[in-house]
């Protein structure tokens, strides 16, 4: 793009080169509308029906047809949980998410919670894994669906996604999962997880963006939330986003080739990089799980840093990277997700994301190396919070 490192994946991805020739004859020679009855519109019927096929594979669903295109994250999570809520409310009106859910199934629940829901919120321990004892307590007879991210977006933690699919199994509630921050390092298999619902977004996988999708275990009803002419089985009306669908059906095909070497190497690059950023910088810590943690995530907290002042010093030096999850970067609050974790405000505002991805390098991370510390040192000598000693400890090291 330009001549940035860019380390903020988690944010937004590239499209993949591969992805973009598959679409690009979406955008301009095959133009046709899917529910066109005409010879154009059955070839764009069936290569709509391709992409969905290579996704339900990506996620080994057995049913090409429980998979329902949406156009982002954020609407596939209102459709499962907005959707299943008004579906079964006659059996109940209780849901269960965790403390650590990222902000768009925050405001559906509040959403909810006004129109006579009834929400819990699971703790995490200090790493950010939800605890499953509390799970099992908040349980009751009106429970009708539980809400957990497989991994969070923005400490990388990672969840026992199989335990919690396993109980809400046992007691008949609907479990659905945002797979949107693993699913490029943690390949998806909703037969060894049986999950009710899972959220997915192409651009995560290297694909477009503005295409996303939900998938519904067979058997499993939601009420649409968007209504029209009854695009997507009914489950999702409008007009379809072909060349969208297209990017996003052959991202699920590369990836599921991919996916497993390329977290190898991923993993590779991160345990380098969370070693040297902990050895080399003074008074730094890793948050999230130490090891049951995304390949691609490094979440750091520096005490008597500013997360924003250190994102502003890594900018200069054409570096992207993040203090959080993109979508609340702009309100001035810490993050729910560390204070979740146990964090004080000030701790929860010296922290840095770090997300890699396809194209991150070893160079990359080098280049980070040699200049993190850096501008944390400037940073620190320059803040009045910096204690004498460590002051001392930068001047020492400057003679
Ligand atoms: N869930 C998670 C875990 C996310 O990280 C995001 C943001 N990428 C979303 C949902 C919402 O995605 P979008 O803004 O693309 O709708």
């Amino acid at each position: 793009m330009m001549d940035e490192i860019y380390l903020d994946y988690q944010a937004a991805k590239p499209i993949d080169r591969r992805v973009l020739d598959e679409m690009i004859p979406y955008f301009s020679d095959i133009y046709s509308n899917p529910a066109s009855l005409h010879r154009s519109g059955d070839i764009a019927t069936k290569k709509l029906e391709e992409s969905r096929e290579k996704i339900a594979q990506f996620i080994n669903a057995p049913d090409d047809s429980s998979i329902i295109f949406t156009s982002s994250a954020t609407e596939s999570n209102n459709l499962a949980i907005i959707g299943a809520a008004q579906r079964y409310k006659k059996k109940g009106n209780h849901i269960i998410i965790s403390e650590i859910e990222h902000i768009s199934i925050f405001n559906i629940c509040k959403y909810l919670e006004r129109n006579g829901f009834e929400i819990s919120k699971i703790p995490v321990d200090q790493y950010g894994i939800i605890k499953i004892d509390k799970l099992k307590r908040l349980i009751k007879e009106n429970t009708i669906i539980i809400s957990i991210a497989t991994a969070s977006n923005e400490i990388g933690s990672i969840q026992p996604i199989k335990e919690i699919s396993k109980i809400a199994q046992e007691k008949k509630i609907l479990f659905h999962t945002d797979a949107i921050a693993n699913e490029s390092v943690i390949p998806i298999d909703v037969q060894d997880i049986p999950v009710d619902l899972l959220s997915l977004s192409s651009n995560d996988i290297y694909g477009p963006k503005g295409v996303a999708a939900l998938y519904i275990k067979k058997g499993i009803r939601v009420n649409p939330i968007i209504l029209g002419g009854g695009q997507e089985k009914g489950f999702r009306s409008g007009s379809h986003n072909l060349h969208g669908i297209v990017g996003f059906g052959k991202a699920a095909e590369i990836m599921k080739k991919e996916i497993e070497s390329e977290a190898k190497r991923l993993e590779i690059l991160r345990d380098k990089l969370i070693k040297e950023v902990i050895n080399s910088i003074p008074n730094s810590y890793l948050n999230g799980h130490p090891t049951n943690r995304l390949p691609n995530n490094a979440h750091f907290r520096f005490d008597f840093i500013e997360g924003e002042s250190l994102i502003l010093g890594l900018k200069d030096q054409d570096i992207a990277a993040a203090t959080g999850s993109a979508c609340s970067s702009k309100t001035l609050e810490p993050s729910h997700t560390l204070i979740s974790c146990g964090l004080l405000h000030e701790e929860a505002h010296g922290s840095l994301l770090i997300s890699l991805g396809r194209y991150s390098t070893e160079e990359d991370i080098n280049k980070f190396l040699e200049i993190l510390p850096k501008i944390i040192k400037r940073l620190r000598l320059l803040s009045p919070l910096t204690p004498p000693e460590l002051l001392k400890q930068y001047n020492e090291v400057n003679n």
